[in-house]
């Protein structure tokens, strides 16, 4: 049975973390807000965003660490819904890439509650944009891969053959600790070890950092990572200026 009276919970992608790369209705929603759950992966230009009287509940989870229980986050997602608040759940990036959004989808309809879903831009479309790159290409790559470095099980199997053809990209994600396997997998099936491979971290956010390797390299830049990182397989750097400082520039 379904609670017509009750407002609709908003999932809600907050983008990799800077305030111009979140969408204009994210940003209308949270003014809106009475309550905001959001993950440890929303920028702080984005939570500095939220009015002050919004409650703000975080649920940041780390991979592989400390974390609140995916069933927690849906207890506590159910729970204020019902209250009848204004509810937005927000998630770094697109709230619909490896958000884990089905299951908080599930306990809402489970609970008769109801839901919208505004997407925000993936960390991976705004990693290429500030390495001055784009993710697909005429005559480079038709398709566009998108995996996880991890899963539930471990390291997560991919179509690596189809990964290590010329020309093919792939954004990986939570790719820091299976890079090594990751690399490994790669060469087994026939991938050049002068791929590039491009690894961003902190993807829109000041302390951004690129790291231009190749695939015979990437685990040893795996291992310089400290935040959350987009690699980009498949990818080398261009020369693109980063648009936050044209943004600032512009603006003094
Ligand atoms: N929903 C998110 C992905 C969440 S999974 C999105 O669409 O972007 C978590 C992984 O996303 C991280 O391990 C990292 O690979 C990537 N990620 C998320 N935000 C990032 C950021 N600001 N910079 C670099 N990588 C990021």
């Amino acid at each position: 049975m379904t609670h017509p009276i009750l407002p609709p919970v908003t999932f809600a992608g907050a983008g990799p973390g800077g305030a111009q790369h979140l969408t204009l209705g994210v940003y209308h929603a949270l003014q809106r807000a009475e309550v905001v759950i959001h993950d440890r992966l929303v920028g702080a230009e984005v939570l500095a965003l939220i009015p002050a009287d919004v409650r703000l509940i975080d649920v940041g989870k780390q991979g592989f660490g400390p974390s609140t229980s995916q069933a927690l986050i849906n207890e506590t997602l159910v729970a204020q819904a019902q209250t009848g608040a204004r509810v937005v759940r927000l998630k770094g990036g697109d709230c619909g890439i490896f958000g884990r959004l089905d299951e908080e989808i599930d306990a809402l309809e489970a609970a008769g509650l109801t839901y919208a879903i505004l997407p925000g831009l993936t960390a991976a479309s705004v990693a290429a944009a500030n390495v001055g790159q784009s993710l697909t290409r005429r005559g480079r790559n038709a398709s566009l891969r998108i995996v996880t470095g991890h899963d539930m099980a471990g390291f997560a199997d991919q179509d690596w053959r189809g990964m290590a053809q010329v020309g093919e990209v792939t954004a990986i994600y939570m790719g820091k600790k299976s890079a090594r396997f990751v690399q490994g997998r790669l060469m087994m099936h026939g991938a050049g070890v002068q791929t590039p491979v491009t690894l961003v971290e902190n993807v829109s956010r000041p302390n951004q950092r690129v790291v231009a390797a190749t695939l015979a390299t990437l685990a040893e830049a795996a291992q310089t990572l400290n935040g959350p990182a987009v690699i980009l397989y498949g990818l080398a750097p261009r020369h693109a200026l980063p648009a936050l400082s044209q943004l600032k520039e512009a603006q003094a």
